[in-house]
């Protein structure tokens, strides 16, 4: 069933990537774990994806204490700066920067380990209030701030696009967020998309995808 899904949401990778004359390896796949059990997850790591996603430092650090370095942690969802602390000790990738002060927190405990710890700055391209992420008028300026940490390193950008009904709104915000992304320039990751709306993003430029439901969800269905 997992294996049939991840199949699956590989093989809709790279036929989106040819759709958009771009090459498979350019796409690197996050497994979105927030609601996958330990056994699934092992199962995962068996079938060679090696990237976990989790939403919050809490969900884990249980899951990180029994599969450890096995597999790459990234914290795809909001960060308190009260557990900055433990966030840089699990993951190698935090897509969710959003603020100067979470930044400061993060470069402060990634220094006490001796880590330069990557991250991603969270946009927030739909203004929609609800949804955490820099105003994109902001995040150039953020990005500028955050380069002057010794120990942090902005790999790139993140957004998490609203759920419409209308994929070409979907496309308009990919398309925003990928155009900050050349603005800036010298960027590595893009990381756009989720099992609703993954292919869109890739075809706007995502070189990370986010994905959880259809790997996950016993049918692969997320509607
Ligand atoms: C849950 C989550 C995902 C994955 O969403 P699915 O719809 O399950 O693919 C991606 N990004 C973030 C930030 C999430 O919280």
């Amino acid at each position: 069933m997992l294996a049939d899904n991840l199949l699956r949401v590989r093989q809709r990778i790279r036929a989106s990537c040819e759709k958009s004359g771009r090459s498979a390896d350019e796409v690197r796949l996050v497994c979105v774990t927030k609601e996958a059990s330990l056994d699934q997850m092992r199962e995962i790591l068996r079938l060679g994806a090696g990237i976990f996603g989790e939403n919050t430092v809490q969900g884990a650090l249980s899951k990180y204490r029994a599969i450890g370095d096995k597999a790459k942690w990234h914290l795809v969802g909001h960060l308190q700066t009260n557990k900055a602390k433990d966030a840089v000790r699990i993951f190698s990738l935090i897509h969710s920067v959003d603020t100067i002060r979470l930044a400061g927190e993060i470069d402060k405990e990634a220094k006490k380990i001796s880590k330069i710890q990557d991250i991603l700055i969270q946009v927030n391209v739909s203004g929609e209030e609800t949804k955490f992420g820099a105003a994109p008028d902001a995040a150039k300026g953020l990005l500028k701030e955050i380069s002057s940490y010794p120990n942090i390193r902005v790999l790139g950008l993140m957004t998490i696009a609203p759920e419409v009904d209308d994929p070409r709104l979907t496309r308009r915000y990919f398309r925003r967020l990928k155009e900050l992304f050349d603005d800036i320039g010298g960027l590595q990751i893009l990381s756009m998309g989720m099992s609703n709306d993954f292919e869109v993003a890739i075809e706007e430029g995502a070189t990370m995808v986010r994905i959880g439901r259809a790997i996950f969800r016993s049918d692969g269905r997320y509607e």
